[in-house]
């Protein structure tokens, strides 16, 4: 397996590593936005968030809950953006899932996830909701 993440996972390329346990392992950023920008990954290779065992997505999202706390208070972080890049036209570089904690703090001069992209609306609320809601 070629996957980058995969091979960090196994020990075959070096990263610093924050917190691993059976199922997840968490690392600094080799590219930081920030200081302390951290990735949260399965240790199972899964591209994306739909290819993941839903059993894994609360413990994945359990290492976020926990390395965010660590984070927050090791830099004395004010606030985190905490999000995935899920799939090639979200902006996924790397396939294999990984969520990005970013610190933040007053004046870093970032902007929130709402900077990602700004399209109007074009079909009404309620026909987005019928798709969307329709399928739960
Ligand atoms: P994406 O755009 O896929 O959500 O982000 C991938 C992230 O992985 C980038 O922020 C990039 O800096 C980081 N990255 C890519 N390759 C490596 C690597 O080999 N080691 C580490 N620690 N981070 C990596
Ligand atoms: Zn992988």
């Amino acid at each position: 397996m070629s996957c980058v993440f995969c091979k960090i996972v196994r020990g075959e390329l070096p990263a610093h590593k924050v917190y691993e346990d059976a199922e997840t392992v968490a690392f600094l950023d080799i590219h930081p936005m920030t200081e302390g920008h951290t990735l949260v990954i399965p240790k199972l290779h899964a591209e994306r968030l739909a290819d993941l065992p839903p059993e894994l997505a609360g413990k994945l999202f359990q290492t976020v809950q926990r390395v965010a706390g660590r984070i927050t208070q090791a830099l004395e972080a004010p606030a985190l953006n905490i999000g995935v890049n899920d799939g090639r036209a979200a902006g996924q570089a790397v396939p294999h899932l990984h969520v990005h904690i970013i610190p933040r703090f007053p004046g870093d001069g970032g902007g929130s996830i709402h900077s990602i992209l700004y399209k109007p609306q074009k079909r009404p609320l309620e026909e987005i909701h019928r798709l969307i809601a329709d399928t739960l």
